[in-house]
């Protein structure tokens, strides 16, 4: 068999279609959603991710506050920024790009940010609500992975699910998402990481197998049950001379032996990716409405 490809471009472009809807109809209203985006320092993996919300923002009509500050910033510089954006009524949503440069305490960064402005989800009350199953922003990589599984008529409700990382951005929020009592939810998940026994043996009992360990070939053939659905989180840079740049962008998963056995698959590029951008919009757009029914 070979798997049907889950084209995460097509469906973020078809998200994002529909969230361009919804920020005309509040236009309409007099209310442009906003947001603010930091980035410190010139990490060129982080520039590229900054100047692709950027142009994002802009196809949409979102506001954004774009701040470019230098390496050797320090923590109170920073914080005032968040703190001025906390108060600016033009911003919905703040992103702070991660990793920040090692002087800076990402915890206590995090932390400044207005829980109702965290539109990366990353703040401890965010984290709270969505464990306890309440309305909170979802950090938008697990998110985007939801919505490529429903999007693409994946079961997930009573699906064996196996995660194989445990971030915080993306394996332990995905967990807590799909074994929620809720129409995104209701799987079984398990959980892996670099300590865990026998990976193989979990991996194959997964109906839905989620590769987010940041190596590349991670997930082999023989790991994976037939007609299993597979979803490749990795990005990871391989040496290729034939490229100008020198690399090329692989997955956690071996693609090309997997989709053999699989029945459906993201690709890297192409899957997961284009999601995540679209979770932040769609995050920045929700806090806006959220702001505009309170006053
Ligand atoms: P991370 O913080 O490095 O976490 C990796 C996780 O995988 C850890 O929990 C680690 O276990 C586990 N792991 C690594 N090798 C393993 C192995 N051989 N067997 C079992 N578990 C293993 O990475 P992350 O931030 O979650 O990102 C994961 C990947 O997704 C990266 O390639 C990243 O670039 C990519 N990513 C993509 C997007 C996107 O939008 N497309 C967004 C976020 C991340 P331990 O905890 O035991 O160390």
């Amino acid at each position: 068999m070979t798997a049907e490809i889950i084209d995460g471009k097509k469906i973020a472009a078809e998200m994002r279609a529909e969230l361009k809807l919804e920020v005309e109809r509040l236009k309409k209203q007099s209310i442009i959603p906003g947001l603010g985006v930091i980035l410190v320092g010139d990490d060129p993996a982080s520039l590229s991710y900054v100047t692709g919300k950027r142009k994002a923002c802009e196809n949409m009509g979102i506001y954004s506050d774009d701040n470019h500050l230098p390496a050797d910033t320090n923590q109170q510089q920073l914080i005032n920024l968040i703190q001025r954006m906390n108060t600016d009524s033009k911003i919905n949503g703040i992103l702070v790009q991660l990793p920040l440069p090692k002087q800076l305490d990402e915890s206590e960064v995090i932390m400044t940010i207005a829980p109702e402005k965290d539109v990366d989800g990353f703040h401890p009350v965010s984290i709270g609500k969505m464990v306890a199953g309440k309305p909170a922003f979802l950090p938008c990589t697990p998110h985007g992975i939801v919505q490529l599984l429903l999007r693409s008529n994946v079961k997930i409700e009573g699906a064996d699910v196996v995660i194989v990382g445990r971030s915080n951005i993306v394996g332990k929020p995905l967990a807590n998402i799909l074994i929620q009592k809720s129409k995104t939810g209701n799987a079984t998940v398990t959980v892996c990481h670099t300590r865990t026994k026998n990976l193989a043996e979990h991996t194959r009992r997964a109906d839905i197998l989620i590769a987010a360990a940041g190596r590349p070939n991670t997930i082999t053939a023989d790991m994976v049950k037939d007609g299993a659905v597979v979803i490749d989180v990795g990005v990871n840079r391989v040496d290729d001379p034939t490229k100008e740049r020198g690399y090329r962008l692989v997955g956690d998963v071996d693609f090309e032996a997997v989709k053999e056995k699989a029945g459906k698959i993201t690709p890297v590029p192409g899957g997961v990716g284009p999601m995540t951008i679209t979770m932040l919009l769609y995050n920045t757009i929700e806090s806006a409405k959220k702001t505009a029914a309170k006053n």
